[in-house]
């Protein structure tokens, strides 16, 4: 439901759980982040408040990271629990993936990767977006492209954000028919379902257009088609009163 992403200098953890706060607004029953710290994915989910997250987050703490994804699911398939929160992550664990809307055609999806071995951690429909980009990778190339080319598979409504535990660079989104907006800062970008994801940190925003993936690194944004080619985002200044 609230999606945050983030790239920069700052801990990625406080933009991301300080970006689901501002998005609480939205209604959510589980909340879960992921941080790329020294070739791993660290994660956390927990089902209910945020609090809950954030007390897990403490007694728990994760390495600190400048890079990170989060999440707040209002569930449409599978239960609100633990296991069903996002993010959710590839068999080997080098990807995890955050999702908001629904993928029509995962029940297929599913079936071929479970038939070829794959074995299912949740009951979403988003889980099959993990293991796709996975495969991806495997294949080499780079965390943009295994999203354009699983992005071209799925069909639905969806906002897709992903990070690659082998490339702590880059922070990579896509949408159909469903809300993406790009934070732009000075040595940080973010990404979010609504500029309240990142309104503390900057009031610069790149909107996109639908079927579109964006890749943020610190310094820089790249737009594409779902087929690769390139696009320009329209840039525009986010002018609100946040004391209203
Ligand atoms: N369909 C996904 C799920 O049920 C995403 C729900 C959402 O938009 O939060 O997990």
């Amino acid at each position: 439901c609230g999606i945050v992403g983030y790239v920069g200098e700052q801990s990625a953890q406080d933009v991301v759980v300080e970006g689901l706060r501002r998005m609480e607004y939205r209604g959510y029953d589980s909340a879960g982040i992921a941080l790329v710290h020294d070739g791993e994915i660290l994660w956390d989910k927990k089902a209910g408040k945020l609090a809950n997250l954030e007390k897990e987050l403490v007694e728990h703490p994760l390495a600190s990271s400048t890079t990170g994804i989060g999440h707040t699911r209002w569930a449409t398939h599978g239960a609100p629990t633990d296991r069903n929160a996002h993010p959710h992550l590839g068999r080997h664990e080098r990807v995890a993936v955050i999702h908001n809307g629904i993928i029509e055609n995962f029940a297929g999806l599913r079936e071929d990767l479970e038939a070829d071995g794959t074995e299912m951690r949740s009951d979403t429909d988003t889980e099959v977006a993990a293991h796709l980009l996975e495969r991806e990778l495997e294949t080499g190339v780079d965390l943009t492209e295994a999203m354009q080319r699983v992005c071209r598979q799925l069909e639905g409504a969806f906002t897709l954000v992903a990070v690659d535990a082998q490339d702590p660079s880059r922070v990579v989104a896509a949408r159909r028919n469903s809300p993406l907006v790009v934070g732009l800062g000075d040595g940080e970008n973010f990404v979010g379902s609504d500029v309240s994801a990142f309104i503390e940190h900057t009031r610069e925003a790149l909107e996109l257009a639908q079927d579109q993936v964006v890749t943020i690194t610190r310094s820089g944004v790249e737009v594409t088609g779902f087929d690769g080619s390139p696009a320009e985002g329209k840039r525009y200044h986010v002018d609100w009163d946040l004391s209203a």
